[in-house]
């Protein structure tokens, strides 16, 4: 791999010395260019997979797998907890890396971090937990004991719009678990994997246990690893679109599968809401990373009576951010990931603006050299735009007037997504009773960010299948094994 001199100063060269990594060896090569965000220009190159890398990334896999499977529970737990340090002590590094790649601001990329490493501490936590089942038949006649087994080598596939975070979303419980894996994270943002899976081999992770590949032929390589009756387990992160392809390839093998796909989050606001809380809320669930998030608030349903407050409000806080490169410090909102990302973003919003919507700041792509879409507020914007029914994946909010609770929730439920959404009220029970007939796998109430490593993150409808985090999250990588007893 090459890391762009002009950029060097920014990252720890330990973090940068990398190309794929199978079997516990790095394989340098070329073939992937990594491009800054903020300027167009070139970052890296790194290197490019072929189907035969694939293939012996699974032969790696599967050559560490027994050991693994075999290691104590304590043994790999420790293991996790010091990635989990290792990434904590090199938080600025990864971080800069992060903000680099992916554009976001650094504030952002700090913020992703510290939720990356949390997942390998929580995992650490939950591999010595691991639940079993023992009971009685209801007719007496035998016992039921219920034991978890490592499902196999899984297939991890990343999104670039948190390459920490997603990565080890996946890694945390899959080795908890007891699994081996090959991760291929998305080739715009590979130089974050790669500097963790320098620090997961500085943890004591044995050779093969986690295998890393960045390729530019993604469903050749996928298929491949599918194909192979070793690989048990898909886990993957990105756009349901790719999700319904993958489905259908791992479905050839009755491959298990775990899908976390894209969102549409609604942001319900009613009359009685905190204003100044709402506001401080939608800025987080529509600005962190740009807007650049699948649980991103991207429709914003506000009562009548709070309306014009709400825009004003938002309006003013929008209008007030700096716009920059990710790794500027003073920088709010940086660049999208790539200059076909702000050509959809303006499509949606030209397309919004000509059924009649308003923009009250933004509305147009920055002329600049890199790929910068400003903050956005639009209003009076028709319900059945396409912007109410495509995700934006940018710093646009639209905002649609509504009247009462039960058009709320008829206009939330009104997409094929049920990732996350939003209610803002100060009356807790009007917020449950709405929350239980909005369908979504997650609601904030009174909370524009609800991702924790703690609790199970995942949608309902096409927003995915199975749960990331918590306790469920380790069970996605875990067959359930029932011996019949009698005794
Ligand atoms: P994407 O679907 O284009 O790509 C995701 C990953 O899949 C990348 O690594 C890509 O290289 C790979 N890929 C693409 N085609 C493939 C194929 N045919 N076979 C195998 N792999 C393939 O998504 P993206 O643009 O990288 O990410 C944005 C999307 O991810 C949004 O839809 C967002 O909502 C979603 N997302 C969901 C969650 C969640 O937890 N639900 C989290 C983050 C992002």
């Amino acid at each position: 791999m090459t890391f762009h001199a002009k950029f060097s100063g920014y990252a720890d060269p330990a973090l940068h010395a990398a190309g794929l990594y199978i079997g516990g060896k790095w394989q340098s090569g070329s073939g992937i260019t990594v491009l800054d965000p903020s300027t167009g220009n070139l970052l890296a190159e790194v290197a490019d997979a072929s189907i035969e890398d694939a293939q012996r990334a699974v032969d790696a896999a599967h050559a560490a797998a027994a050991g693994w499977r075999a290691t104590p529970a304590r043994q790999r737990s420790e293991i996790l907890r010091r990635w989990y340090q290792l990434m904590t002590q090199h938080a600025e590094e990864l971080a800069t890396l992060i903000a680099l790649e992916n554009g976001k601001a650094l504030v952002d990329a700090r913020g992703e971090v510290a939720y990356a490493a949390e997942f390998f501490r929580w995992y650490a936590e939950e591999a010595t937990r691991i639940p079993g089942e023992f009971r009685r038949t209801p007719s007496g006649s035998h016992n039921i004991l219920v034991d978890h087994e490592p499902i196999g080598i899984a297939v991890l596939i990343t999104p670039w719009n948190f390459p920490a975070a997603m990565a080890t979303r996946k890694i945390g419980p899959a080795l908890a678990a007891g699994c081996t894996v090959i991760l291929k994270p998305a080739s715009e943002t590979p130089l974050t994997a790669y500097a963790m899976a320098r620090l997961g081999e500085e943890a004591g992770v044995p050779p093969g246990v986690v295998n890393v590949l960045t390729t530019s032929n993604p469903g050749g390589i996928t298929n491949a690893m599918l194909a192979d009756s070793r690989v048990r387990k898909l886990s993957f992160t990105g756009s349901t679109g790719v999700g319904r392809v993958l489905l259908a390839e791992a479905a050839k093998s009755v491959v298990s599968c775990s899908m976390e796909l894209g969102g549409n989050a609604p942001f319900i606001v009613f009359d009685d809401a905190d204003l100044e809380a709402a506001l401080d809320g939608a800025m987080i669930a529509k600005m962190r990373n740009a807007g650049e998030a699948c649980t991103a608030a991207n429709r914003f349903y506000v009562q009548a009576g709070i309306h014009d407050a709400f825009v004003a409000g938002l309006t003013a806080r929008m209008m007030s951010l700096k716009i920059g490169p990710g790794y500027d410090p003073e920088t709010q909102c940086g660049p999208m990931i790539t200059q076909n990302a702000v050509r959809k973003i303006d499509r949606l919003v030209s397309e919004a603006l000509a059924a009649g919507a308003r923009a009250t700041t933004g509305g147009k792509p920055l002329m600049e050299n890199g790929y910068f879409y400003p903050p956005t507020v639009l209003e009076n914007v028709p319900v059945n735009a396409s912007i109410a029914r495509e995700e934006i994946f940018g710093p646009v909010a639209p905002v649609y007037k509504f009247e009462s609770d039960d058009e709320a929730i008829r206009l939330a439920n009104n997409t094929e997504y049920g990732l996350a959404a939003y209610i803002y009220s100060r009356d807790l029970n009007r917020a449950m009773k709405v929350g239980k007939r909005i369908e979504t796998g997650m609601l904030g109430i009174n909370r524009g960010l609800m991702s924790d490593p703690a609790a199970p993150f995942g949608g309902v409808k096409q927003s995915g299948l199975g749960r990331e985090g918590g306790v469920a999250g380790i069970l996605e990588f875990m067959e359930p094994k029932y011996y019949a007893v009698d005794y």
